[in-house]
């Protein structure tokens, strides 16, 4: 018999008040490694912001976090990043002056601890032996997520899909263990999605995702937990069948006005 995949990531009680506002107020689950797991809920119901807390980029007022058992609820961005957490956010933090290429390719190198600049105290020789080897490595992500031909344009010539999928090559690029992704579809064509839940689906076992998605079809695809939230609470955790079929869940998108699409 083999063990239950043991728990990546942990949270407890977390919470984030802005004032007297709780966008997110004591949520607790916890992410399988491997899983693909899904968070969704209406819009406002938190979970960008729960993704800030897990990423870094947001402090946690309440709670705490848990990364393969160790807290790291106070941990900055980078140190996390170090840990393995990566993450694509709702609005893009590409270099947009910079090329396709150089953008995979800063990410894989700043990974690589060789840093970009001048400055890091590794020998000439080294140093280009780790750019040669982080530019294979970006070339090879860049056809993985789709973008084999676009490797000299500067990030703002690129469409709107075609950032989403840059952007996923800049998280893997840091070689994470904990990939998140807010809404990587929004904005895509049809098959641009399309190509996008091939690319999640085919992530290895290593890469655990956590995804925020209002596509649906694509949750409902890739996923095999599902985490609901609504105004700042989790509602519920489970499979998706379940998920899908819970009354609460039910209530608390046709309860609102903009519901998900
Ligand atoms: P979701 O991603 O589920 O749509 P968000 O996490 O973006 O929701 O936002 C949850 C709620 O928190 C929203 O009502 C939003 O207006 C509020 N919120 C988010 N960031 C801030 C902030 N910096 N200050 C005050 N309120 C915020
Ligand atoms: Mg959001």
């Amino acid at each position: 018999m083999t063990d239950p995949a043991p728990d990546l990531l942990e949270l407890r009680g977390v919470s984030k008040h802005f004032g007297s506002f709780r966008a997110v107020d004591e949520v607790g689950f916890t992410v399988r490694a491997g899983a693909r797991h899904a968070v969704i809920g209406p819009n406002g119901a938190g979970k960008s912001t729960l993704f800030g807390l897990v990423s870094g980029t947001l402090a946690a007022t309440g709670g705490s976090l848990l990364l393969n058992g160790r807290d790291v609820t106070r941990l900055p961005v980078h140190r996390r990043v170090g840990l393995g957490i990566a993450a694509t956010f709702q609005h893009s933090s590409l270099f947009l002056p910079e090329t396709v290429l150089e953008n995979v390719l800063l990410a894989a190198l700043r990974r690589a601890g060789a840093g970009a600049g001048a400055g890091t105290g590794l020998g000439g020789r080294r140093k280009a032996g780790a750019r040669a080897a982080a530019t294979a490595r970006a070339r090879t992500l860049l056809e993985r997520v789709g973008l084999p031909t676009r490797h000299d344009v500067p990030a703002a010539e690129l469409s709107h899909g075609e950032r989403r999928q840059l952007e996923v090559a800049v998280a893997l690029a840091t070689e994470p263990r904990l990939l998140l992704l807010d809404e990587p579809a929004a904005g895509m064509s049809p098959a641009e999605t399309e190509r996008l839940t091939r690319l999640i689906a085919a992530l290895p076992d290593e890469v655990t995702v956590l995804l925020i998605e209002h596509d649906l079809d694509m949750v409902f695809e890739l996923a095999d937990t599902v985490t609901v939230m609504h105004l700042g609470h989790h509602l519920t955790t489970g499979p998706p069948d379940e998920v899908r079929a819970s009354a609460e869940v039910q209530s608390a998108y046709l309860g609102t006005t903009e519901v998900s699409s």
